[in-house]
């Protein structure tokens, strides 16, 4: 066995692991030598008794069982966060440096009983614990922050030393695997001297030097190398290429009542290269709420068309498939036949339609993930379009491109900005188009926000825009408990709102069968209601310009971008748009937070960036439930530089066309706990 083959041994090779030992560690994730190493602690508690506040002394290290009762984010750089605690009527404050809101919120949860340990020190005549190390239970060692990793199950603290000091002994000297210039930047420390430095010391102490920053870069570097090669095999797949007609789409695109903008045109050109190549295409296209990313891809989708191939388009929601089938149809039925197929469609006239795709009498089909996951045999798929897809993690997005077969471009939009250090990260595996300016007809959307006590205001307001032939989408509250009681507050407000506005108001939302939808969207298109009462199922790409307005109730209950996404339905053609959020009395700092940063901008990066501050990226627009894991050690806040050095390399790699293979073990080692997770 090399000595590189005893990372990644099992663990029971340790002497004095047994299989009691390999079972505690085991139910912890961790199986070999690496994870063992990978698993850092966070910190190392001393054991100390519980005091009394009041009996604290200076200096000395504690541990407190207390309740967190209030938070302080300061917006100002450099000043710490602060977290109140209690205990028996008095207070000691945690101040954590160099944190992020998300990660303390997770941490401190406000009035569960928590035992906090670090050192007492004083500030003003008020305890404080400076980066406080935490323990949920007594006797633990908290060893990693997001799994509250705790060796109390059959594993003590002198065990686990004893185990790790092993593995110390036995560590390989591996070859460098990184770069050179990039090694010079953290003084050429080997990785496992960084190992061992960051297993000994306390993390604090060792967070901002080059042993653990060289880690976070290996991290990092792991997750984008992976990426950059499964991009590479995709690139690999060869095939038809497709012979476009330039004319053909000239001549469609002069058609159109507007001029496309200097990025849908090159975002345009980018698809035509791709689907020209004998390479598959796999691209993202990207752009803000609102920049005109459908235009792009139906025009790409009548290129295939005229060139011979079938088109999918996959919509998140029905509502969006219905609305895109209908665009297609009014404006380009000339040059193409477009069907719709979703999950409720009768039995017979699917048969006809997949009957119809099989004939190829149906060239472009239009609908939701039913598309992928059921049998449909098309004539001679060419191109898969993927709309407003954010949810999908790097395998799910290989396997949908796999589907359509190896003829089969593949297009992915999506409006969901993604904060620049986590580009490579969530979309490594593809290649980017980006449409960064809207339409030059746009108007930045007034933001407002209003008690929910003042709906009266608000009524008055939407009198107005109503008499000036303005329509409005009213957002009803989210109540993630139950999808009935959604439906419950959507027709409560819809009463409420029919005893004013009469019958100019019609309702929306998810359980409606598609022909009720068709028509309510139908009547709203054709300006015979004014106000649309709707649950979230708007959130997504439904395009109405004459809308101008939209109240969102219960705001506060929505995360910055899911609002950012909500307000883009409004602002969508040349007239001055309006937002108007809704909360109710007492919000909460983090929701006054939220409302005044999209009061200030209508700019999705920004929002994005901001979200990020805020939640930490693990929570960030849905990727939760993408599969994609979060990170060890890397941070995308703390360690921006590290990303953008990394993401440099990788672009140097591809463009060199070095061999994935050089970095063979550092990929080894990490494939494993790698960001890109297989879920599907
Ligand atoms: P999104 O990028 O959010 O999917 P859409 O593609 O739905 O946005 O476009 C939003 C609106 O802008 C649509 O009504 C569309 O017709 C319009 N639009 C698209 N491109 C342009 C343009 N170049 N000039 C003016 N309006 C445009
Ligand atoms: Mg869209």
């Amino acid at each position: 066995m090399s000595n590189f083959e005893y990372l990644l041994s099992p663990i029971d090779r340790i002497k004095g692991v047994g299989k009691k030992t390999l079972r505690s560690f085991n139910k912890k994730k961790i199986f070999t030598i690496f994870d063992l190493l990978w698993h850092l602690p966070v910190s190392k508690i001393e054991t100390a008794e519980d005091t009394e506040i009041e009996d604290l002394q200076i200096g000395k290290n504690y541990n407190l069982k207390v309740k967190p009762i209030k938070y302080n984010f300061p917006r100002i750089r450099n000043l710490p966060n602060k977290v109140i605690c209690e205990k028996n009527g008095e207070r000691i404050d945690c101040i954590f440096f160099n944190s992020y809101e998300g990660y303390i919120r997770k941490l401190l949860p406000l009035n569960e009983e928590t035992i906090i340990s670090g050192k007492a020190n004083n500030f003003r005549n008020k305890f404080q614990f400076v980066n406080p190390r935490l323990v949920k239970s007594n006797n633990s060692v908290l060893i990693d922050d997001e799994n509250k990793y705790s060796l109390t199950e059959g594993l003590t603290l002198n065990k686990y030393n004893q185990i790790i000091n092993s593995v110390f002994q036995n560590l390989p000297d591996l070859d460098e695997w990184l770069p050179k210039e990039i090694s010079n930047l953290f003084d050429n420390v080997s990785w496992k001297e960084c190992v061992i430095k960051i297993h000994k010391e306390e993390i604090t102490k060792v967070k901002d030097t080059k042993y653990f920053r060289r880690l976070v870069f290996d991290e990092i570097f792991a997750n984008f190398l992976l990426s950059s090669d499964i991009r590479s095999k995709i690139k690999k797949i060869k095939k038809k290429n497709k012979t476009l007609d330039t004319k053909y789409q000239n001549k469609i695109i002069n058609n159109l009542k507007f001029k496309l903008t200097d990025d849908q045109i090159s975002a345009l050109k980018n698809i035509n290269k791709d689907m020209e190549s004998k390479q598959k295409m796999f691209r993202l296209l990207q752009g803000d709420v609102g920049s005109g990313k459908t235009i792009v891809a139906v025009i790409s989708a009548l290129n295939a068309i005229r060139a011979g191939y079938q088109v999918a388009i996959m919509a998140p929601t029905e509502i969006l498939a219905i609305q895109h089938y209908k665009f297609i149809l009014e404006n380009f039925k000339d040059f193409c036949s477009p069907e719709i197929l979703t999950g409720k469609i009768e039995y017979k006239k699917r048969k006809k339609i997949l009957n119809d795709l099989l004939k190829n009498k149906i060239n472009i089909l239009i609908g939701t993930h039913s598309l992928f996951q059921e049998k449909i045999t098309y004539f001679n798929l060419g191109l898969i379009i993927i709309d407003e897809q954010h949810k999908f993690g790097v395998n799910q997005r290989k396997k949908l491109s796999d589907k359509g077969g190896k003829d089969c471009d593949v297009l992915v939009m999506s409006a969901t900005p993604i904060p620049r250090t986590m580009m490579m990260t969530i979309y490594g595996d593809m290649d980017i188009s980006l449409i960064k300016t809207k339409p030059k007809n746009r108007q930045p959307t007034k933001t407002y926000s209003k008690n929910e006590t003042k709906i009266n205001e608000v009524i008055n307001f939407i009198k107005a825009e109503i008499s000036k032939d303005n329509q409005v989408f009213w957002v009803c509250p989210l109540i993630k408990e139950s999808k009935k009681m959604d439906h419950q507050s959507t027709t409560e407000k819809y009463k409420y709102l029919s005893k004013i506005f009469k019958d100019k108001v019609d309702i929306i939302h998810g359980a409606m069968g598609k022909e009720e939808k068709d028509n309510v969207l139908n009547k709203f298109n054709d300006r015979n209601i004014d106000i649309l009462v709707s649950t979230t199922v708007i959130e997504v790409g439904i395009d109405f310009p004459n809308a101008n307005v939209i109240v969102i109730e219960n705001s506060n209950k929505y995360g910055l971008s899911q609002l950012h996404q909500l307000r883009g339905r409004v602002g969508r053609g040349n007239k001055e748009s309006t937002c108007i959020l809704m909360f109710k009395t007492g919000l909460s700092e983090n929701a006054r937070k939220r409302i005044t940063i999209l009061k200030n901008s209508n700019d999705g990066f920004k929002i994005a960036e901001e979200d990020l501050k805020i939640r930490g990226y693990g929570d960030i627009l849905g990727f939760k439930q993408s599969g994609l894991k979060k990170y060890n050690l890397a941070d995308p806040i703390q360690h921006e530089d590290l990303f953008k050095v990394a993401e440099k390399e990788i672009k140097k790699i591809e463009k060199k066309n070095i061999k994935i293979k050089n970095f063979n073990k550092l990929i080894k080692l990490y494939d494993k706990v790698a960001v890109i997770n297989d879920t599907i």
